[in-house]
């Protein structure tokens, strides 16, 4: 069930999704050195989920290539197929899995149909258009036509299965995203940037791409611009970080309000991001203190939630309890890991008596965390267990966002204000390297097996809690950073 590697000669279903993601991608794929790839944890994710959904489907171990065919096996796996497309091109696909259905083939009276799993919850063009190159190879290769394909997905409690019709509007796409692709990938230089860099994340060229993009000051490196602000900025003349650093805020602020009043409204602080950016330099937005309840707070939880989005299953609720010493300074030696595991989604009862019993120990102590997430989280889970609503007004006052607290304080020489550069920029370093959230869920996947009875890789374990660990630092790197910027700053320790 592996990846098709690079066609040689010819397109094949790996450079079409490639592709569908991102045009660069593609040809990075091809012509890039492959030593400057990253490892992510997304593909190895997708593969694990693919696992999951295919056994859950077929019930039984598929058979293995042109042989399973010919035995006419409920699922096979690793049938390569080649063909010609509809201009005599040569094409290769290799699906994940082909699933026997009723009809007649080369094989005997059935045939076969491929059979994608999905990975987040849409239907998108990316497993559409590679499932018809691959519907059209399969109809080459047992001589009777694909009319539907299978998409299946782990929906939160059973396997969901989407028919997906070959449609002639399918195949039309089909031909034309081969006929761009081909044509991207004779190109001597690589495509743009992607418009929207969001995905960039769960791509092995991020470092390659990130690079460039500094390198060019391309304006995706501003934080607050996304692909339409992009676009809205080109037409006005503005191609990266030092034409807008050099605009004037009012001036563009006028021009963008052709666009919409909060384009307008956000030209100026744009502008201002830019200029922060290109010097490098901090700039503080407001001038009170960004902390005040740490003034007076006898120690802080520093709190972090690891999930399975998949499932919407919070696993790990992980905590730092960090104490004040008599003199007022924190005390980082006496500081302690405290995670909280939530096995299964249905023990959530004991996890949040756990949980709740932990808050009660250390009323007095605010709960800083980065992000809304873990605010949400808790707030909705006290509420589902039917803690009282004076009680839940007040732990919602202890729950202190600290990326809110940087947003509203200080505007920063960073293209991003999550917690991983933020962090990075005050000098805190992750203890486990490329550690992120998605090799956490993987650690978590792989720490799991296929059941209880299966949980031997407790070395797996031990990485999500020092990540976890690691993030609730993190977040205090931030946090203390903020109190000692103040006139009086409660910092040191
Ligand atoms: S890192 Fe971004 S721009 Fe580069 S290939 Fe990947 S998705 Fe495209």
């Amino acid at each position: 069930m592996g990846d098709t590697p690079p066609a040689a000669n010819g397109l094949n279903d790996r450079l079409l999704r490639s592709w569908l993601r991102c045009r660069r991608k593609a040809w990075l794929d091809l012509h890039a050195d492959p030593d400057l790839r990253q490892w992510t944890a997304h593909r190895n994710l997708q593969l694990d989920a693919q696992q999951r959904c295919f056994s859950a489907l077929l019930g039984e171990p598929p058979g293995h290539g042109e042989q399973a065919c010919q035995r006419g096996d409920l699922g096979v796996v690793g049938l390569r197929l080649k063909g010609r497309g509809a201009d005599g091109s040569a094409l290769e696909a290799h699906p994940p899995l082909l699933m026997r259905v009723k009809g007649q083939s080369r094989w005997g009276a059935f045939a076969y149909q491929p059979v994608l799993a999905r990975q987040g919850r849409r239907l998108t063009r990316e497993h559409q258009i590679p499932l018809a190159l691959m519907a059209d190879l399969l109809g080459q290769e047992q001589q009777s036509p694909v009319t539907a394909m299978l998409v299946v997905g782990a929906g939160p409690r059973r396997l969901e299965r989407h028919r997906v019709g070959y449609s002639s509007g399918l195949r039309r796409q089909l031909g034309e995203a081969l006929r761009k692709l081909s044509l991207d990938l004779e190109r001597s230089t690589p495509p743009v940037l992607a418009a929207d860099r969001r995905k960039c994340s769960l791509c092995c060229w991020r470092q390659l791409c990130g690079r460039q993009a500094s390198k060019d000051g391309h304006l995706s490196e501003v934080s607050g611009i996304g692909a339409k602000r992009r676009e809205m900025l080109h037409e006005l003349g503005i191609q990266g970080l030092n034409d807008l650093a050099q605009a004037d805020p009012e001036q563009l602020a006028l021009q963008m309000e052709r666009f919409g009043d909060q384009h307008g409204e956000a030209a100026r602080s744009l502008v201002a991001q830019a200029r922060v950016q290109r010097d490098g330099r901090p700039e503080r937005l407001d001038p009170t203190s960004a902390l005040p309840e740490l003034e007076a707070a006898p120690g802080v939880l520093l709190y972090d939630i690891e999930s399975d989005p998949d499932v919407r299953h919070d696993f790990l609720h992980g905590f730092v309890l960090l104490p004040r010493r008599a003199d007022g300074r924190w005390d980082p030696e006496a500081a302690r890991y405290h995670p909280l595991l939530v096995l299964r989604k249905h023990d959530e009862a004991l996890g949040w008596r756990r949980l709740h019993k932990l808050l009660c120990a250390y009323p007095s102590w605010p709960v800083l965390h980065y992000g809304e997430t873990e605010s949400l989280a808790l707030r909705r889970l006290a509420q589902r267990q039917g803690l009282p609503e004076p009680q839940r007004a007040q732990i919602s006052t202890r729950l202190i966002d600290v990326h809110a607290r940087v947003r509203r304080h200080w505007r920063l020489p960073l293209s991003s204000y999550g917690l991983k550069s933020v962090a990075s920029w005050r000098g805190f370093r992750w203890s486990q390297a490329g550690a992120d959230g998605a090799r956490a869920l993987l650690w978590w996947r792989q720490w799991q097996g296929d059941g209880p009875q299966r949980r031997r890789r407790s070395q797996t374990l031990r990485w999500i809690f020092q990540y976890n660990r690691d993030d609730c630092l993190a977040t205090w790197a931030v946090a203390d950073w903020l109190s000692r910027q103040d006139p009086d700053g409660v910092g040191g320790g």
